[in-house]
């Protein structure tokens, strides 16, 4: 008979091996996610002042390098951030270490550089329409059921790209 410890060890892969797979049927059901943001009543978005709890599923992360850190409404107020860090964030773009989201299908916390973001699908945030974040691996699924002509990596924008992107929504 196998050890037990080898069977624990074969079990535990198999579940990380699911986590790192996650297949898009079930859309948007963040409470099935294994990670969540922890959001305080008091977050607030820099850019437009919304309340972050009051629509926590598609809060977006920015830390900086000075340890502070922020949350934002969702990923077109991100996007604000990063083409005007002075203006809403108090430093230059350099400042910024870190920049989360939540993935569209899974609800999991995922790095901007980690994911793709479609320009004008369906997808609506607490300030309207706007760019969804989309693992790379779904991409395909995402554009098939809800639409969308474009898909850009977040760092790739400045102020003049994205205005041309909002005159999409
Ligand atoms: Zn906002």
């Amino acid at each position: 008979m196998m050890p037990i410890r080898f069977v624990v060890i074969f079990f535990t892969l198999l579940l990380m091996v699911d986590c790192s797979n996650p297949v898009p049927p079930n859309e948007g059901d963040p409470s099935q996610s294994d990670s969540s943001f922890t959001i305080k009543a008091e977050d607030q978005c820099p850019v437009c002042g919304m309340t972050i709890q009051e629509h926590a599923k598609f809060a977006a992360s920015i830390e900086l390098k000075t340890g502070e850190h922020f949350f934002t409404c969702g990923p077109g107020c991100m996007v604000r951030c990063w083409v005007a860090t002075e203006r809403y964030l108090g430093h230059p773009q350099q400042a910024i270490a870190r920049m989360q989201v939540q993935e569209f299908f899974s609800g999991r916390i995922m790095d901007v550089d980690n994911v793709v973001f479609i320009v004008g699908s369906d997808f609506i945030g607490p300030m309207g329409r706007t760019i969804a974040p989309v693992d790379p691996k779904h991409e395909t699924t995402y554009l098939k059921r809800h639409g969308g002509d474009q898909v850009i990596q977040l760092r790739s924008l400045d102020k003049e790209k994205w205005e041309a992107i909002q005159k999409k929504f």
